[in-house]
């Protein structure tokens, strides 16, 4: 196979796609547009599901490598009322390994391993044809005869397909953490214990996961209109923590500690692309994880980015023609994708919702 292959973004996808492709022998050029690898903070923990993101790590031949990383334990859920009393407090059964988390970061590096990334290449646009010209925010231009775009909820890849934007779902989420909580406030670091807990009250939610080394990260959900996070200076940590705070007025005092301890907060209103969102195939282009079905994040997108990633890199590795290989991707990623899209809005609807039960009653369901 001598085609020319870029892919565009070093998300869980991108890196993904390219470790299986470097697998079977075949380079790609990774366009990556943060300067470095630890450029921004990596995000909280993944569990990578069995048959979903642990596949696609077989696939890339990491998986013993991963079982060594990933934290069984931290596949444990607390859930409190908004009080305090313990309502749920499931763990899993020593040696059950469906769910375990990795660190985004661990996560990484793992995939980066012998990939050799062009970091601070930002793309601006792709123009589709044979081959098919990729344009760089520094003016440059380059042509391949794929470009896989696997970069994420604001792909600028996708405009070359589809003139499709995602959506507001409604709620807007919070990120801040605590660091070293197991010696800082070891009263919280057994509440969480090894995994992670929330707390559901009305239209609004928080969920407390515990990374490794101690390091704990904390996501409030809340419905409210798009533009509230606006109402503050989001480098104002004091009114940005007063804000949040305000919404959890009365519940217990470990919740409130939370986020007290949290020294940065991240606003991230929860955008979602339609659930049946495909396109007209168009030869040499084409889209994987978020930035082909972005949607809301309950546990699915990394995982299906990376077997996504990992089958269209086997697909592509063993076509004799590239184009056909492509297209029967297409078909099957958008099936599959359909799905999950429709089963995690219906759940956000749930677990943010007028009825705190809701989230309960999913919880249930899914254990
Ligand atoms: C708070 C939160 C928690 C989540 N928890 C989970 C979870 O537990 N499990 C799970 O499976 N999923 C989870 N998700 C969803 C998951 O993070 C995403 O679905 C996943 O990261 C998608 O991977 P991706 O590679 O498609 O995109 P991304 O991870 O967004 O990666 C895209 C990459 O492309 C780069 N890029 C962007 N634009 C350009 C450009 N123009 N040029 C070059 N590079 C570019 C970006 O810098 C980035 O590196 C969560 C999401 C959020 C917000």
């Amino acid at each position: 196979m001598r085609q020319r292959i870029a892919v565009v973004g070093g998300g869980p996808a991108g890196l993904t796609f390219a470790r299986v492709m470097h697998r079977h022998g075949h380079p790609v050029t990774v366009l990556e547009r943060d300067p470095a690898p630890d450029a921004r903070p990596p995000g909280g923990a993944l569990d990578l599901h069995e048959g979903m993101g642990q596949r696609a790590l077989e696939k890339a031949g990491l998986l013993a490598e991963f079982e060594a990383l990933s934290r069984p334990e931290g596949q444990a859920m607390r859930i409190l009322d908004t009080d305090g009393t313990v309502l749920r407090d499931w763990k899993p059964d020593p040696g059950e390994r469906s769910n375990p988390e990795i660190d985004r970061g661990q996560l990484r590096d793992l995939l980066l391993g012998p990939l050799d990334v062009q970091w601070g290449r930002g793309v601006t646009e792709v123009v589709p044809g044979s081959p098919a010209l990729v344009r760089f925010s520094d003016g440059r231009q380059e042509t391949f005869d794929l470009v896989v775009g696997a970069d994420g909820a604001w792909s600028r890849v996708r405009r070359a397909l589809s003139p499709v934007t995602p959506h507001y779902t409604g709620v807007t989420a919070v990120e801040t953490s605590v660091d070293d909580v197991d010696s800082r406030r070891p009263d919280l670091a057994r509440l969480i214990g090894d995994g992670s807990m929330a707390v559901y009250g009305v239209n609004r939610g928080l969920v407390a996961q515990r990374n490794s080394g101690g390091h704990v990260k904390v996501y409030v959900q809340v419905r409210v209109p798009p533009e509230w996070h606006t109402e503050v200076d989001p480098a104002d940590v004091g009114a940005v923590r007063s804000q949040v705070l305000g919404l959890f007025d009365g519940w217990s005092a470990p919740v409130l500690d939370l986020l007290r301890l949290g020294d940065a907060f991240t606003y991230r209103p929860l955008y979602v692309l339609p659930v049946s969102h495909t396109w007209d195939h168009v030869p040499g282009v084409t889209l994987l994880g978020d930035a082909a079905h972005l949607m809301p994040p309950l546990g699915v997108g990394a995982n299906l980015a990376m077997l996504e990633g990992a089958e269209l890199a086997e697909s592509v590795a063993a076509a004799d023609d590239l184009d056909e290989a492509v297209r029967a991707f297409e078909e099957r990623m958008w099936a599959r994708a359909r799905g999950w899209a429709e089963m995690t809005a219906a759940g956000l609807e749930r677990l943010v919702s007028p009825d705190p039960a809701q989230a309960l009653a999913l919880f249930d369901e899914v254990q």
